[in-house]
């Protein structure tokens, strides 16, 4: 996730209920770690296959939590602490590029827990 100019790993993924118009929903929660803002970023794949992303901020954060809550199927703390592996389950990973200790891209990854990994999306950075 991004903000104030610094890449960081969410603190939470939700993963969520798909609907017919928008497949692999996730929540990625996080706090900024310069600032300590709320942040929410939402994702998901919609029927033609297009990637989005929308990142939500304070009181956005709370609200987009508050309205997905329901849709939750399983979280990556829940799944920290409770060791269990639903079967397709899958979590995002964020792979940083450096070159001269600087991050200048961010590889995201779809991962299962038998090692597979797709790359969903880069992002270069500045
Ligand atoms: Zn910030």
């Amino acid at each position: 996730m991004r903000h104030c100019n610094s890449v960081f790993s969410a603190s939470d993924i939700w993963f969520l209920l798909d609907r017919d118009d928008c497949t692999k929903r996730k929540l990625y929660i996080a706090n900024c770690p310069i600032c300590n803002k709320e942040m929410a970023l939402y994702s998901c794949v919609d029927a033609n296959g297009e990637y989005f992303e929308k990142y939500y901020y304070s009181f956005g954060a709370k609200k987009v939590k508050e309205r997905l809550k329901k849709d939750v199927t399983s979280t990556m703390l829940g799944f920290k602490t409770k060791y269990k592996m639903p079967s397709g389950f899958k979590y995002g990973e964020n792979k940083e590029i450096k070159k001269n200790g600087k991050i200048i891209a961010i590889e995201q990854y779809s991962c299962d827990f038998w090692g597979n990994k797709i790359l969903v999306k880069k992002i270069e950075n500045g």
